[in-house]
């Protein structure tokens, strides 16, 4: 019992294994495609937000151009040395724009002192001269040496060969790039600015992102390089709520495909089920219409010889009567009982083809229905000089049925193998062999007769079907019918030289399961 649990589930297993299988290949490939979206997704997004921060940065740092032709302008029409216009509007532009942390007037003449915000120290007052110097006319740009995230932007004034000035405007990039969105604030996001050389100027010196968006700043004075990043993790290509919800989405909907393509299979597997047995029973009708026009017609066949022989005795027995010689009327009237009562054996027979008289089975030793058959047939064999041959068992060979009906079978069979060598005189022989195994016991009738002829096999068990002129042609069609309702076979095993009949029977066990 136990076995056959393990082995039930087992198979159970199996059936299922290439199911979950299948399942994991579909969740794989939905967190695939979920990661591969989110990712996209990421992608899209930095792009987005980096295009905004670098018009933003553009707009910007167009600004300080601006700053600087205006502080210019102003510069070159001062009328007193202190610049004082030149301070006020220098203030107001720091204090409306806090990145512009320094801005310098510093005359080319090196005697004389600068104008700024700040004091400024003489090495950088000497830098600023000679890149105003220097210029032709663009804008200088570079690092401010002392401020790490700063750079500087200096210009001759006014901007001819015939300048005074040398103009500084310092910028803070950090504040420059400086942008509210909370996607900057992200931990994974970087954010580098750097001059044009490719000196840093904010952020890492490498931007080791995968997703990476990288733009220079729209403006000729100060063509600054912004590079944005993002480090993609697991948790940005999977994140946990979406992940459940595609996995739970998709389990279910590959659950209910598997429901719906089961019970797909069992509509189809019903249907053809259902054409078959239409078939089945069409054909089963077709055969029984077909069995009872041969019956129809193999029983009229048979009837008519008595019937008509009947009518000729008892037509015979009027003209007797008329004539008066009554002593021929008993012969005449004998004659006409005998073919009734053929009439009356042949209908007999018929009915025990189609109907007949089942008694409950037993088990028991067919070694006694063998020999009951042979002492039956004993005296026929003899008559006709026909040598009968009997290869019994040496021990019991039990089946189940009704003994009767068996002997009946064998002797049927016996009798057809008799009167196939009748005519052989001392030659005829007949060999009745019983064998068997474990499982089935054999039953053989073999002779040494004409055999068959094709066109009788393809006849035999059929009712009527007959060569013999006093023959019915039931006995065969009625043990067919007689040993498959024990559950055993008959057939014709060879036929050319005389004819093997046999008979094949389920062989019971031990006689102690005899019961009906
Ligand atoms: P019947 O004996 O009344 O003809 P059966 O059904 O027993 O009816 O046999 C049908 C036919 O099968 C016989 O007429 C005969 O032609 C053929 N047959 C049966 N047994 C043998 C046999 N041992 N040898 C030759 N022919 C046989």
């Amino acid at each position: 019992m136990t076995i056959f649990r393990s082995k039930e589930r087992l198979a159970c297993l199996r059936r299922l294994l290439p199911l979950v299988l299948l399942w994991c290949v579909v969740l794989a490939v939905a967190v695939g495609m979920l990661a591969a979206w989110q990712y996209r997704d990421l992608a899209s997004e930095l792009e987005q937000e980096g295009t905004l921060l670098h018009r933003l940065v553009s707009q910007r740092v167009s600004q300080h151009d601006a700053h600087l032709t205006a502080l210019s302008a102003i510069a070159s029409a001062a009328t007193d040395s202190k610049h004082d216009l030149f301070l006020e509007v220098a203030q107001s532009i720091e204090r409306f724009y806090p990145r512009i942390d320094d801005i310098q007037l510093v005359p080319l003449d090196s005697d004389v002192r600068g104008t700024g915000l700040k004091s400024l120290p003489s090495a950088e007052a000497q830098q600023i001269r000679a890149a105003a110097h220097a210029s032709t006319g663009q804008v200088v740009l570079m690092a401010d040496a002392d401020h790490a995230d700063h750079y500087v932007m200096i210009k001759r004034s006014p901007n001819t060969d015939a300048a005074l000035y040398g103009l500084m405007l310092a910028v803070d990039a950090r504040a420059l790039i400086a942008e509210a969105a909370p996607f900057w604030s992200m931990p994974n996001v970087m954010l580098q600015l750097s001059l044009p050389d490719g000196h840093v100027l904010v952020g890492e010196a490498q931007v080791p992102a995968v997703l990476q968006f990288k733009k220079t700043i729209a403006n000729t004075s100060q063509p600054l390089v912004l590079t944005v990043g993002y480090t993609v993790s697991w948790a940005d290509l999977l994140p946990p709520w979406p992940t459940v919800l595609v996995l739970s989405s998709v389990s279910v909907l590959y659950l209910v495909a598997v429901i719906a393509w089961r019970q797909r299979g069992s509509v189809r597997a019903a249907m053809t089920q259902a054409r078959l047995s239409a078939l089945e029973s069409r054909l089963a009708h077709a055969s029984r219409v077909n069995t009872l026009g041969e019956m129809a017609s193999g029983l009229t066949h048979e009837l008519t010889q008595p019937l008509t022989a009947i009518l000729a005795q008892a037509q015979a027995s009027r003209r007797i009567l008329d004539k008066g010689q009554s002593e021929m009327l008993a012969t005449v009237l004998n004659d006409t009982v005998t073919q009734a009562r053929r009439a009356s054996a042949i209908l007999e027979r018929f009915r025990q083809w189609s109907n007949p008289q089942r008694t409950p089975s037993i088990v028991f030793d067919v070694r006694e229905a063998l020999e009951n058959v042979r002492a039956l047939l004993a005296p026929q064999a003899a008559a006709c000089n026909v040598k009968v041959e009997c290869r019994t068992l040496p021990v019991p060979a039990f089946v189940r049925a009704d003994p009767v009906e068996m002997e009946q079978v064998m002797f049927n069979l016996v009798r057809n193998a008799i009167e196939a060598v009748a005519d052989q005189g001392p030659e005829g022989r007949v060999v009745l062999a019983l064998a068997g195994d474990g499982e089935r016991v054999v039953f053989e009738v073999s002779d040494n007769g004409a055999g068959i002829s094709d066109e009788v096999r393809s006849k035999l068990f059929t009712p009527f079907a007959t060569t013999r002129a006093g023959g019915m042609g039931l006995g065969l069609a009625l043990s067919q019918r007689l040993v498959e309702s024990a559950g055993g076979e008959i057939g014709l095993v060879g036929s050319t030289q005389g004819a093997v009949f046999r008979v094949v029977l389920p062989r019971q066990p031990t006689p102690t399961e005899v019961k009906s």
